[in-house]
């Protein structure tokens, strides 16, 4: 019953921002809005700056294990540069920060964030969020990975293979789930999109720090983006509002894209229809 409503409301949001101007994903692609970080040669290195607790380092080793088995490119985990404030988990130029902490009932478990000048993303963060992971419900293996995989997945310029969570399981953690259990890697076809969005060469690189921050709005270094009202507009949700993807436009082709998990729980809905923006 409080689905419906949820709906109702999503729908009024979507008629509100367009909704029927962003193409639906097929099955056959999953790049996320065609966005990729560039680079003059693969395969090649992103770093992940590690601001997660002892929990999670684990769960972050895997992660980046299972992408670096891609052909196109490889992780490796680098110091943190946010751990003075997870909260906020402010982004470094040229790499992705990771962290967690008790974000609180927000309604979601996992976001990530791209920063992106035109097709090119400069910097992003995941954050994942302890106040459901400290739960019976997400304290295990299975979801620590699916929820670290596929938001470190986005990040990459992923998006999901399927976004039904009652359907059978894709085993990959590209595709959302109610039973996590066989979607805690990657698969093939996630390996193969990767093959698809890194297939070209650019002839500057968005892996580097120094030049990429002065190229950057100020207003856009600095965002904090530790409310969902300030994420920007709603672009795209999906069954049933499932999985949602926020939009900061700070002209000139400069934008932060923010992706949403949200938590599964029934008692979690009415929440989450009151975080809309
Ligand atoms: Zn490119
Ligand atoms: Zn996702």
């Amino acid at each position: 019953m409080v689905k419906v409503l949820n709906r109702g409301l999503l729908a009024l949001l979507l008629a509100a921002v367009g909704f029927a101007a962003f193409p639906a994903l097929s099955h056959a692609s999953h790049s996320w809005g065609g966005y990729h970080w560039a680079r003059t040669s693969n395969p090649f290195t992103l770093k992940l700056g590690d601001n997660v607790s002892s929990t999670w380092d684990p769960i972050l080793a895997i992660t980046s294990s299972d992408w670096s088995q891609s052909t196109m490119l490889d992780t490796t985990i680098v110091a943190g540069g946010a751990s003075s404030n997870v909260r906020r988990c402010k982004a470094t130029a040229g790499r992705v920060e990771v962290c967690n902490t008790t974000y609180g009932n927000t309604g979601w478990l996992g976001v990530a964030s791209i920063w992106a000048s035109g097709n090119h993303i400069t910097q992003g963060t995941v954050k994942l969020n302890d106040t459901y992971f400290n739960t019976a419900s997400y304290n295990t293996p299975a979801w620590r990975n699916l929820v670290m995989c596929q938001e470190v997945g986005h990040t990459f310029g992923l998006d999901h293979q399927d976004e039904d969570f009652s359907n059978a399981n894709l085993n990959t953690c590209m595709d959302y789930t109610s039973n996590p259990d066989s979607n805690q890697h990657p698969n093939t076809h996630d390996y193969a999109q990767l093959e698809l969005i890194y297939s070209h060469l650019d002839s500057t690189s968005t892996l580097s720090a120094a030049a990429l921050a002065a190229k950057m709005p100020p207003a856009m270094r600095n965002v904090d983006l530790s409310e969902p009202r300030h994420w920007g507009k709603l672009i795209h949700s999906s069954a049933g509002g499932w999985k949602e993807t926020y939009e900061l436009d700070f002209g000139g082709g400069h934008k932060v894209i923010t992706h949403v998990i949200w938590a599964t729980d029934e008692d979690d809905d009415a929440d989450r229809g009151h975080e809309h923006p």
